[in-house]
């Protein structure tokens, strides 16, 4: 069955899968959704003997219909091989009653590469598809990881530029060393004065700039985006909820059919909302628990229903959910409001006019498969704290943030079953914030000292990410105003 794509603001305009991963954002600046979400059609004891790669196979095929078979299995092969540090790409690790599904054994040791290191090989078979012949620019703002794991992705592929806007003081030393270290003749890295949300809407502002476009296909270059707006980011992240309970019940932890509950350490609510559809096709889960950090603007939606990004935005240890518009939300707004464009278009006119919008009583019924709660910067540094205390596992901030809102969810609700944790980064990627959370808080101003110490103490080697940058040259310095994102692409692209 074929299955199309309209964005959440406007029903009239379909378009096939290939061609929502080329634009990334629609014309109007609503997010592409597939018309209705497809069930999965293999069964969990088939999936349970299957490699991640076949998973991969049998959940994207049902999303992107418009590649063959051949091309698909192609961009897969690619992207899920030796980049990443196990052949199991996503290996579970059982620690104090509950499963961290440890996403992060990519190229760079975060959970972005999961779909990044697949998107560029689905974007440029799909500028095939579709006979572009222009060159693809890709624009992207990162709260840190997004960053890295797109100019890796992208790095040196054919047909293809990347520009990276970061928050210039919002990101961990590891995090921008990784960056600005960045090789490729086609990669390009700035560093903003404004926070993750400046970056995201100045982007967002490009995209939605007609004279620029149109400037653009006349010196041959088209716009699409690596951020998780882009449904080529979303769909491979619903595969690897679906292995993680194929693997439960290959190992025999629960039965066929056996609801679990999934914790994810949310900021734009890609990740999220990627376990949600998995969910809609039919995964046997129970609550999707969706922890925040101090930036808690989910978490106050989850209990009013009124969205509200009118208050400080605080720096944490966990930055990568430094967030206070979380844009994948909009696709959950939209099927809610069953998949009413109209309504979806007015609350999010809202949100850029007043900086907030409420939901119908109705539609907050249809968040029942949610529970909401964050964890503070003491709860989070505890959390690692009392889960090395235990087991020795070492988890990173972003996933202590979901391991202290799993704390407080059991505590609530007694709800014992089998629980997945989203494993989001290595803890190699915050050492600092990590130590000091173990009482190991040396005054070494070396982060890479800090890792020798880390390794020392977990047992686990020190990843080849964090050992190549350390010696690297840094090839990108360029920083503007969050204002300027605009001149700055200009200047890039040669106009
Ligand atoms: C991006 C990121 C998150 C948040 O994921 P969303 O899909 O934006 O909600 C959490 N943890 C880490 C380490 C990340 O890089």
């Amino acid at each position: 069955m074929e299955i199309m794509y309209n964005s959440t603001r406007s029903k009239d305009k379909k378009v096939t899968a290939s061609q929502a991963i080329l634009k990334g954002l629609s014309d109007e600046g609503g997010l592409f959704v597939p018309e209705q979400i497809p069930a999965l059609d293999r069964s969990l004891t088939e999936l349970k003997d299957m490699t991640y790669p076949q998973v991969a196979y049998e959940v994207m095929k049902l999303y992107l219909t418009d590649f063959t078979e051949a091309e698909l299995k192609d961009c897969i092969l690619k992207a899920y091989d030796d980049k990443f540090d196990t052949a199991e790409i996503a290996p579970m690790r059982e620690a104090d009653g509950a499963y961290y599904l440890e996403l992060f054994h990519g190229a760079t040791i975060a959970f972005k590469d999961m779909a990044l290191s697949i998107l560029p090989h689905l974007l440029t078979t799909a500028a095939r598809k579709n006979h572009v012949t222009g060159e693809i620019v890709i624009l992207t703002a990162t709260s840190g990881d997004t960053g890295k794991a797109a100019l890796s992705g992208f790095a040196d592929i054919e047909g293809t530029r990347i520009i990276v806007f970061y928050p210039k003081n919002g990101v961990s030393p590891i995090q921008e060393k990784q960056m600005v270290t960045q090789k490729g003749k086609n990669t390009y890295v700035v560093g903003i004065h404004g926070n993750f949300d400046d970056a995201q809407t100045g982007v967002k502002n490009i995209f939605g700039d007609g004279e620029l476009a149109a400037e653009m296909k006349e010196k041959g270059f088209q716009f699409s985006s690596a951020n998780s707006i882009n449904i080529g980011r979303l769909v491979p992240q619903i595969v690897y909820y679906v292995y993680a309970y194929a693997q439960l019940l290959k190992k025999e932890c629960i039965k066929d059919g056996e609801k679990i509950n999934v914790v994810v350490p949310t900021g734009n609510f890609g990740n999220i909302l990627a376990a949600f559809y998995a969910k809609q096709m039919g995964l046997p889960i129970n609550k999707l628990i969706c922890a925040s950090n101090e930036n808690k603007v989910l978490y106050d939606f989850f209990r009013s229903g009124t969205y509200d990004r009118n208050r400080e935005f605080v720096l944490t240890s966990s930055p990568s959910m430094d967030i206070l518009i979380s844009s994948n939300l909009e696709r959950l707004i939209y099927l809610i409001a069953e998949n009413d464009a109209e309504k979806n278009r007015e609350l999010m006119a809202s949100l850029t006019g007043s900086g907030s919008y409420t939901i119908t009583e109705a539609m907050k019924e249809r968040l029942s498969d949610f529970y909401g709660n964050y964890a503070s910067e003491e709860e989070t540094a505890s959390a690692i704290r009392s889960l090395y205390d235990r087991t020795g596992y070492i988890i990173d901030t972003h996933t202590a943030v979901a391991s202290s809102v799993y704390g407080k969810y059991r505590q609530e609700t007694m709800d014992e079953r089998p629980a997945v944790i989203v494993s989001t980064a290595s803890p190699y990627k915050f050492t600092r914030s990590v130590m000091n959370a173990i009482g190991q808080n040396d005054s070494t101003e070396d982060d890479f000292v800090l890792a020798e110490a880390l390794s020392g103490l977990s047992g686990v080697k020190i990843p080849a990410a964090v050992e190549e940058i350390r010696t690297a040259p840094v090839l990108h310095d360029c920083i503007c105003e969050k204002d300027e994102m605009k001149q700055t692409v200009r200047k890039i692209l040669g106009f």
